[in-house]
């Protein structure tokens, strides 16, 4: 039995309870197989028995007191995964579901993630099960607080720098950044997602968007092609998906659809991006209320976008959106590429099944890795007290889109699977963590 496999025989059994990190463990620790097996050093120095070891867990007690003067108690955690490249960065997810599967799931992959920014940051996750939702103002500034009143020992700027992540926004942000700088007397570039006047970055809202839409358009450039002329499906109308659109029809494509929880449209003329802002942005509305004002425009309930013909799909609502069904659908009516903006908005099956038929498959580790990208910008723009103008931070954003498809495709075809992105973000991702750990020694 090869070295990969009996480090995934061994967090199996170690870690049975942990079901989301096994499986992202496993899926990571395979398809960098090649890469690890073509250097012995890394047995040697047990490289992937530590890499799959955080060097840090931190959980902790979350006691707050809430409107009706009840002590609620939530449990706080932060991963410090990996620092081999920079200091811990990634989001606090606040949802109920929060355990440590699901944070040393994300912390892990966060690690690949951030390594193909090319930009100086270490992997990490943390949040709480505390529901942000339904929750008064004071309620979440109570539980921001008490989070932070902890947290702040084991973050800094240059050790550990969170961002916001689902149910934690720019108020949450603002919150625990408050805590912060009160409990720690510094107004330093300690989380980023700040708003524009305290340190925020420009161009932060749009990164995942035109990131993704800039990682595709060189994917489509190396095959002599561009979005010119193309049909776009997108899910979802958040922000992912907004800015993906909003940079797709720039760039000369015909944005056809997009979704909600509830429905999804069709507007074959191309959707009024303009409409869309105005009623997901600024209203918060539903998609239905486009249909209302557009008459060119198809509304349906339930999901649907994948099966309307296009050349490139964009899924950008959220995990497992993209199932089986949907990529023949798909596939059966000539589509070309799939972009991911969401974090594994494709089932394990339907990915296998667009390689396999010979589909432009991008991961959203390497596609969606413009808001993390971005995230490092602000960090930079902090330690240098400086804000950089809307146009810097973007051709930047842009440069290293291009950068991680090329550091990709490159890695894929040198380990001998041309063209899969999956294997070769994981490769790529991989390949400079590991040579960073390997020169740092046994730590
Ligand atoms: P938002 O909450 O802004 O938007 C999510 C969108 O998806 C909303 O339009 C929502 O509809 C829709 N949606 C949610 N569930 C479903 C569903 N079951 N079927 C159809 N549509 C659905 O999130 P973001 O745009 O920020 O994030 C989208 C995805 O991108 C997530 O997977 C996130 O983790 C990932 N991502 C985001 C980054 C960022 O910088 N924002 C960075 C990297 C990844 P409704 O309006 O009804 O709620």
């Amino acid at each position: 039995m090869g070295y990969t496999q009996r480090v995934i025989d061994d967090l199996k059994e170690r870690y049975a309870d942990q079901p989301e990190f096994i499986q992202a463990a496993d899926e990571v620790l395979t398809s960098i197989a090649p890469a690890v097996d073509a250097n012995p050093a890394y047995e040697q120095a047990a490289l992937l028995e530590r890499l799959v070891e955080p060097e840090r867990i931190i959980m902790f007690r979350v006691p707050w007191i809430d409107d009706a003067g009840k002590v609620q108690v939530n449990r706080g955690y932060r991963i410090e995964f990996n620092s081999a490249l920079g200091p811990y960065k990634g989001g606090l997810r606040l949802h109920p579901s929060v355990n440590l599967s699901i944070l040393k799931f994300l912390g892990f992959e966060q690690i690949f993630k951030n390594s193909l920014t090319t930009l100086p940051i270490g992997g990490g996750k943390g949040g709480s099960d505390f529901n942000p939702k339904g929750r008064s103002d004071r309620e979440v500034m109570a539980f921001c607080q008490s989070f932070m009143t902890e947290l702040c020992r084991h973050i800094g700027p240059d050790t550990d720098v969170p961002a916001g992540d689902i149910g934690t926004g720019a108020r949450e942000i603002g919150y625990l950044f408050g805590q912060y700088k009160r409990i720690r007397n510094e107004f330093t570039g300690v989380l980023t997602g700040k708003g524009l006047t305290w340190g925020g970055s420009l161009a932060r809202t749009e990164a995942t968007g035109f990131g993704l839409v800039y990682f595709v358009e060189e994917l489509l450039s190396e095959r002599g092609e561009s979005f010119e002329g193309k049909r776009v499906n997108i899910s979802g109308s958040g922000n992912v998906a907004i800015y993906a659109a909003e940079k797709a029809a720039a760039l000369g494509a015909t944005v056809q659809t997009m979704s909600d929880s509830t429905g999804w449209i069709l507007d074959p003329a191309g959707i009024d991006l303009a409409a869309i802002h105005e009623i997901k942005e600024v209203r918060r509305g539903r998609l239905s209320e486009y249909a209302e004002t557009h008459p060119s425009c198809e509304y349906h309930e339930g999901r649907g976008v994948w099966s309307v013909a296009c050349d490139i799909a964009l899924p950008c609502a959220t995990q497992n959106e993209l199932q089986i069904d949907d990529a023949r659908a798909l596939v059966a009516a000539g589509c070309a590429v799939v972009g991911e903006g969401a974090n594994m908005p494709t089932t394990r099956e339907a990915t296998d099944y667009l390689i396999d038929q010979g589909v432009a498959f991008c991961p959203g580790k390497a596609s969606n890795a413009g808001g993390v990208a971005v995230s490092a910008l602000e960090m930079s723009q902090n330690s240098e007290r400086l804000s950089w103008t809307f146009e810097e931070v973007d051709a930047k954003l842009k440069g290293i889109m291009v950068g991680i498809y090329h550091a990709a495709a490159d890695a894929a075809a040198e380990f001998g699977h041309p063209g899969n992105l999956v294997v070769g973000a994981n490769i790529a991702g991989f390949k400079k963590v590991a040579d960073a750990m390997m020169a740092q020694g046994i730590v």
